[in-house]
């Protein structure tokens, strides 16, 4: 080893889902929306003055914000906007997660956190999932320096209830409780309600998901205006131009369309119900996924070898290579049509 390369911060990597080229894939591996963004979004495009892109964008995202705040019933200064919910987290570790004492997150979970954890080299412990794969509050009753997770889990799918979640979050007064919600508007009761009781938790949601525009990386953070200063402050301290001016127009756009929020995420709701159905009738297993897909497994096939037989005839979903999940695949829900091919490709094998 080069002596330069001692001083070097390693780090594992994250390992995103494939994004392969070709169009005639059935892409359920990265929890995309198969609906189009809402028609906003395009008008939003087509009026953007090219001519404003020679000034620097809006550092404090005044517009989006202000989007995102009214559709919430919030005030501004309680929503902090990055590029996409992997950016609000990060700086989020960087700004609550700054203690000698290690924060908790489940064992299985979304693959970053153990990934900003080491970067920013935050001490960390996982707690163990139960075996029905559900957070116990109670394991969590210990010394830590902040607590993270996403409701619904990711993998899993799995929705902790709203007074589970109000219960770790008054259960740790003195450290910031993040709930990752990327998944919450697929059938969940979002902990944003809490945010005015309790001054610790930072509820984090994004565009990716339910807003179909997973291209655009916008994700926000809601929470008291004290915990929204800290973290602009840090945002600040490391870039202060995250969002482009397009991205900024277009996002408001996006948000200001409930109707047809309402109308795609319903669609892939009644498409989930009815694949989890399908599925169990043919003899796989799912738990309750309150998300966009559905963690599955089965008794007697193995799924690693399932899923490279998905990728042969151009099926892509996620497996993860970790104990206690080798023999799940994660499903994204896709488009009817697409999950009837999944369907009976499964059906016939
Ligand atoms: N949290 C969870 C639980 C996720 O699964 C994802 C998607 N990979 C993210 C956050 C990040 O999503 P994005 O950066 O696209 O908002």
């Amino acid at each position: 080893m080069k002596v330069w390369e001692q001083n070097i911060r390693r780090v594992t990597p994250y390992v995103p889902g494939e994004q392969p080229g070709e169009r005639n894939i059935i892409k359920l591996n990265t929890n995309e929306n198969p609906y189009p963004p809402a028609p906003g979004v395009v008008q939003a495009m087509r009026d953007f003055d090219a001519d404003s892109l020679r000034r620097y964008p809006d550092p404090a995202v005044s517009e989006l914000v202000h989007a995102i705040a009214e559709e919430y019933g919030l005030r501004d200064e309680q929503v902090f906007v990055g590029v996409g919910s992997d950016d609000v987290l990060a700086m989020s570790f960087l700004t609550f997660f700054n203690s000698d004492k290690p924060i908790l997150f489940p064992d299985i979970t979304y693959s970053f956190y153990d990934v900003w954890a080491e970067e920013f080299r935050i001490p960390y412990e996982e707690i163990p999932l139960d075996k029905e794969f559900q957070i116990c509050v109670s394991d969590y009753e210990r010394e830590n320096g902040g607590i993270i997770f996403p409701n619904p889990n990711a993998p899993t799918g799995e929705l902790m209830p709203l007074d589970v979640v109000e219960q770790m979050v008054a259960a740790h007064p003195d450290v910031v409780v993040i709930v990752d919600e990327a998944y919450i508007d697929f059938g969940g009761s979002s902990a944003l309600p809490l945010i005015e009781r309790y001054d610790n938790l930072l509820v984090v949601q994004t565009f990716s998901k339910s807003r179909s525009m997973a291209g655009m990386r916008i994700g926000y953070a809601m929470g008291q205006p004290q915990l929204i200063r800290y973290l602009n402050d840090v945002k600040y301290s490391f870039n202060s131009y995250t969002m482009n001016s397009l991205v900024i127009a277009m996002g408001a756009a996006a948000i200001r369309d409930r109707a047809y929020f309402e109308e795609t995420r319903t669609r892939i709701i009644a498409t989930r119900e009815r694949v989890k159905r399908e599925l169990r009738e043919i003899g796989y297993r799912c738990g309750d996924s309150m998300s966009n897909f559905l963690f599955v497994t089965h008794d007697t096939v193995s799924m690693e070898e399932l899923f490279r037989e998905l990728k042969e005839q151009n099926i892509y979903v996620r497996h993860f290579d970790r104990d206690r999940i080798r023999n799940y695949l994660r499903i994204s829900i896709g488009t009817d049509e697409e999950m009837d091919v999944l369907l009976a490709y499964l059906r016939k094998r």
